[in-house]
């Protein structure tokens, strides 16, 4: 896959700082056992925790986040909390992204055998343009009662997020590229997107693309998700889809979202979940956080280390079948924790053996 710019060099002793923000929900327990997995398992990573105030009105705290995430050029993250409706503080997740020129979000949909979910053997890959469309937080009431939302559609950002789609393809053998859109509708913007992705294909002709409006792609995802391989489309089709693939999987505490730019990235849970109604009750899945805890280990080059934790992972859930709630199983976020931590410790353990 394309490589970033800049992958931060380990410090003395080959260890990295890790900016980690535990937002809201769920985020500060499920960050707790990532840290107690990451301590038992020895992983070479130091964390450098921000936490973010969801009541205050100022953006202190965010800038203080921004210079971290700057200076560690990674960071493992929940969800921070949005305010309600009428604060007037716009999303700080958000903000986040387009702060750091985030302009991607990867998804990587592959099923866990094991996992009662509506579809299985689902292979997708989501490439999501992650900063701009109808996320440009440019709303204003123009008159009382009238409001006025700018979708932001650029051809440099779509080109980059469809030659990531393509390069990704190219990369890990991947046979198509399918961009969503409304461009029938929308023909300005969608329209962009789609003619930008069409000029990128034509540099890749040992790739399929293909195009599809969302709302039959929704259809298509529901009826038949076999057919999609690496889907590429703007940021609002990106969270539906995004939604609706782990929905088909198995939920929302699964899968792990990427979120780079060319300076920095940013791993989190792949529906970005706050998880608001669960916490503090020790019954949210854990899955999802440590796996954007694997893809960070990944993205450091601590390959090792990210194969250890993602096999017990792999061997808790498929093998074990500890599962938690919404997987349909019965095990508190504990007891899943507790096996991965038992296959960590026994991986880790041989490691020092030889
Ligand atoms: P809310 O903010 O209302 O809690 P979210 O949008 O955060 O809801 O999450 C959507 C749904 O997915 C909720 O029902 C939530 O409980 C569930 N959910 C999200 N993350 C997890 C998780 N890690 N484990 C179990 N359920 C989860
Ligand atoms: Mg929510």
């Amino acid at each position: 896959v394309r490589k970033l710019k800049s992958i931060p060099k380990a410090q003395y002793g080959g260890r990295h700082t890790v900016t980690m923000l535990p937002g809201g929900g769920i985020g500060p327990e499920l960050m707790e056992h990532v840290r107690e997995i990451f301590r038992l398992g020895g992983m070479p990573v130091d964390f450098e925790v921000v936490n973010i105030d969801p009541h205050s009105d100022g953006n202190d705290d965010l800038e203080y986040l921004i210079t971290s995430i700057k200076r560690n050029g990674v960071a493992i993250k929940g969800n921070i909390e949005t305010g309600s409706l009428d604060t007037g503080i716009a999303s700080r997740n958000v903000a986040l992204r387009n702060e750091l020129d985030l302009f991607v979000n990867v998804l990587k949909c592959k099923s866990y055998p094991g996992v009662p979910a509506r579809y299985s053997d689902l292979d997708i890959i989501i490439v999501r343009q992650n900063t701009e469309g109808e996320y440009a937080m440019l709303e204003h009431e123009s008159v009382h009662g009238v409001v006025e939302s700018m979708k932001i559609v650029t051809a440099e950002n779509s080109e980059r997020v469809a030659r990531f789609a393509f390069e990704y393809a190219k990369s890990h053998g991947r046979k198509r590229v399918t961009t969503i859109h409304k461009a029938n509708i929308m023909k300005l913007s969608d329209g962009l997107f789609l003619e930008t992705s069409n000029r990128v294909a034509k540099d890749y002709p040992n790739i399929a693309h293909n195009n599809m409006i969302i709302d039959n792609c929704c259809m298509q995802l529901v009826s038949n998700p076999h057919q999609f391989d690496v889907m590429n489309m703007t940021n609002l089709y990106g969270t539906i889809v995004s939604n609706v693939i782990c929905g088909l999987m198995g939920g929302a505490g699964l899968l792990s979202g990427r979120n780079y730019g060319d300076h920095y990235a940013v791993f989190e849970p792949g529906t970005r979940n706050t998880g608001t109604s669960i916490a503090g009750k020790g019954i949210a899945n854990p899955i999802a956080m440590l796996n954007a805890a694997v893809d960070m280990l990944e993205h450091l080059g601590h390959n090792t280390h990210a194969g250890i934790l993602s096999d017990a992972i792999r061997k808790t859930v498929c093998d074990d079948k500890i599962l938690t709630a919404d997987l349909g199983g019965s095990a508190s976020t504990k007891e899943v924790v507790n096996c991965i931590k038992k296959y960590v410790i026994e991986e880790t353990s041989k490691m020092k053996w030889f």
